[in-house]
């Protein structure tokens, strides 16, 4: 037997409870995995609470990352005792997830963890981090090279954000961090950050096109912040998109794509194909400071992650949620 977070839902009512689960309960799977660290992400958090339609399908098991042990395969790549990690696929969503002892998934969703990152570690890293070397990965596709200019980052002092400034500043980039939290300007710079640029810059009403300030960009925001990036962006550069922490709609103009050839790249870490998967993570644990790393995110016990998931919700941690799970 072993604990799991179980979300159910009855009528209109939505219960989270710590259950006790034996290993036939799981949902069907070719790998059985011991989980050993989860994370509390802003989707976790959403399906926790009901704050957000994340779950679609009830019972479920919430955490949408994971590291872990195989612990019994009948996948050809696995077998027990071989040390993996999880991100996306839709487990937490529609099926079980990380914050459970056990968890029994698709082999085919599982990179094998690379030597020289510990389990606790990849879950520092977490989806953040991944999808944020998946970012560094679209500007290098097309060409982005150090010494072309500086490369905004977004959402800056956030998960993505500052594990894609450390990256980008680790590969000899000059970073500006974009951020509206001015009390983080020295936690940026020690990540490598060259410059910091206040939110509010790319906050206002955008012009179609604006002095050319950045080679290329990495966005977390979306909305008019993407827009404003867009138009500041110089000839022939790029920007990799991922995220919507100031909202969904993009309020730009073509004249940035038309005028200067700008390419706009979406990442996209839940349905990734496998290979550009593995490729993020042999990166990762060879260019990722991984003593930087654990000053990024806070250790969560497994028993307080239903109480932590209001409060990270309203803002209210500071870093990423490691939970320790075995
Ligand atoms: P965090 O909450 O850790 O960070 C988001 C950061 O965005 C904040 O720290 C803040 O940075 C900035 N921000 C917040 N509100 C606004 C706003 N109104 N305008 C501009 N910036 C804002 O989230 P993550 O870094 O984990 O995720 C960032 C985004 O990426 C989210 O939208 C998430 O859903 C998305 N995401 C997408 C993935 C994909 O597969 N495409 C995978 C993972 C995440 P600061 O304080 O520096 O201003």
């Amino acid at each position: 037997m072993f604990d799991a977070i179980l979300i159910d839902k009855t009528d209109d009512a939505q219960t989270v409870t710590t259950s006790q689960l034996a290993p036939e309960q799981l949902p069907e799977g070719d790998v059985l995995v011991e989980v050993a660290y989860s994370t509390l992400n802003y989707k976790d958090a959403l399906a926790i609470t009901g704050k957000g339609p994340v779950v679609r399908k009830f019972p479920m098991v919430p955490g949408i990352d994971f590291s872990g042990i195989v612990r019994d395969s009948s996948h050809e790549d696995f077998k027990p005792g071989d040390r993996v990690v999880l991100n996306g696929w839709g487990v937490g969503e529609t099926h079980w997830g990380g914050l459970a002892g056990m968890a029994r998934v698709k082999g085919d969703w599982l990179v094998p963890l690379p030597d020289g990152i510990s389990m606790r570690q990849a879950m520092e890293i977490g989806t953040a981090g991944y999808t944020a070397m998946l970012c560094v990965m679209a500007l290098d596709r097309c060409g982005v090279k150090p010494g072309d200019g500086p490369v905004a980052v977004t959402g800056a002092a956030g998960g993505v954000g500052s594990v894609a400034t450390t990256l980008l500043a680790g590969r000899g980039f000059e970073v500006a961090a974009v951020t509206g939290r001015a009390s983080e300007a020295e936690f940026l710079r020690g990540l490598g950050a060259s410059e910091i640029v206040d939110r509010e810059e790319l906050s206002g009403k955008h012009r179609p096109l604006a002095k050319e300030r950045f080679a290329a960009g990495i966005d977390v925001a979306g909305s008019g912040v993407l827009a404003n990036l867009l138009s500041m962006i110089r000839y022939g550069g790029r920007v990799a998109a991922c995220g919507l922490a100031a909202g969904m709609d993009l309020p730009a103009t073509v004249m940035p794509f038309i005028l200067r050839g700008v390419t706009l790249a979406g990442v996209d870490s839940v349905m990734c194909p496998m290979e550009r998967r593995l490729e993020a993570w042999r990166l990762l644990a060879q260019e990722l400071d991984l003593d930087k790393l654990g000053a990024l995110s806070v250790e969560v016990p497994f028993s307080e992650v239903i109480d932590t998931a209001p409060r990270f919700l309203e803002g209210q941690v500071r870093g990423r949620i490691v939970v320790p799970v075995a």
